[in-house]
């Protein structure tokens, strides 16, 4: 089925087999320096495990060319997997802490990948740079500055990741506000760890485009409604959400109900090595879960399309080569 996905963090999905070749290209010590010893590492068991992981991987990563290898590795995943265009995730103000690459560099790299994509692969890629809650208000308002001078060149919108208890997304107004007045796209994560009270707020603070997971607005009938009316999309990542302890099993995920109440649902895979499945995967377990048709599962696929960040003309394009694509599907 032809894919297009919306919530994918560069850097959360790293293989294993790659963190490995950057770890002894960079000499970067790892807990485990073996495949398999780095596949059971890699295995989710919670949050501070989760985050040690995230910033191990990030250490490994050294140069430009680490950024590009991962990038372009990446889109190589996500073309096998006939996912035509994605909108990942990249946390630039980390690298630039740890491992001091300018941001410039680091877009070069970027953008090397995505034209591998484009002219290689035919499939197309933009980053989203997401703030890091907790980071000072002034690292935020750099970062936004860094998104705004990339806009439309690779980047298609800002981010806010994190986990949500640590600060309010009121905190980076002033970086939201240089996004807004430069007609740039925010597509914040909230209601994953913190409930429908820190969408309401994210709606009201960074008026998004999108919202990431998103999950817990059931919460609360005014915040359903607001995003009935404003018709925000909501990036779901059911694994993600049952490996975190959102929900205790794919079987109680709210993604069900979230449709019933007619809200704008999009399947995703968040971190995908390190919870262990693929968007492919993300796809087939709904479908198995829930009893998702074909025709609902084709309506996730185009409801991705629809709310990808692209130019109109650009939308058209990739809306008629998924038709295209799923009428050639060959059914038994
Ligand atoms: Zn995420």
């Amino acid at each position: 089925m032809p894919k297009v996905e919306l919530h994918v963090h560069l850097e959360g999905s790293i293989r294993p087999e790659t963190v490995l070749k950057l770890s002894e290209r960079n000499k970067v010590e790892l807990s485990a320096n073996t495949i398999e010893g780095l596949k059971d590492w890699y295995k989710f068991r919670n949050f501070p495990h989760f985050v040690e992981i995230y910033v191990a991987i990030s250490k490994c990563i050294k140069t430009p060319d680490d950024i590009e290898l991962i990038a372009r590795e990446f889109i190589e995943g996500q073309a096998a997997q006939n996912v035509l265009h994605t909108e990942a995730t990249f946390s630039a103000t980390t690298l630039d802490k740890h491992n001091k690459i300018p941001w410039p560099d680091q877009h070069a790299a970027l953008k090397r990948a995505i034209a591998y994509g484009k002219d290689e692969l035919g499939v197309s890629l933009n980053f989203v740079l997401d703030i890091v809650r907790g980071d000072p208000a002034e690292r935020g308002l750099e970062l936004a500055q860094w998104a705004v001078g990339a806009f439309g060149d690779g980047v298609c919108a800002l981010g806010l990741s994190g986990i949500e208890g640590i600060c309010e997304a009121e905190r980076y107004a002033e970086a939201f506000k240089l996004a807004h007045d430069a007609g740039m796209p925010i597509v914040p994560h909230a209601g994953e760890t913190r409930g429908a009270d820190s969408m309401a707020e994210v709606i009201r603070v960074t008026d998004p485009k999108r919202i990431g997971h998103g999950v817990r607005c059931l919460e609360d009938p005014a915040v359903v409604r607001l995003l009935l009316d404003k018709q925000i999309p909501l990036e779901v990542n059911p694994s993600s959400n049952v490996c975190l302890g959102v929900f205790p099993s794919l079987e109680e995920h709210s993604l069900p109900k979230l449709m019933d109440e007619g809200l704008y649902v999009t399947i995703n895979s968040d971190d995908p090595p390190m919870f262990d499945t693929t968007i492919t995967d993300e796809f087939h377990k709904c479908a198995n879960t829930f009893g998702f048709s074909e025709d609902i599962l084709w309506s996730l696929c185009l409801n991705a399309a629809n709310a990808a960040l692209l130019p109109a003309e650009e939308k058209r394009a990739l809306i008629g080569r998924m038709r295209e694509g799923f009428n050639a599907i060959e059914r038994e």
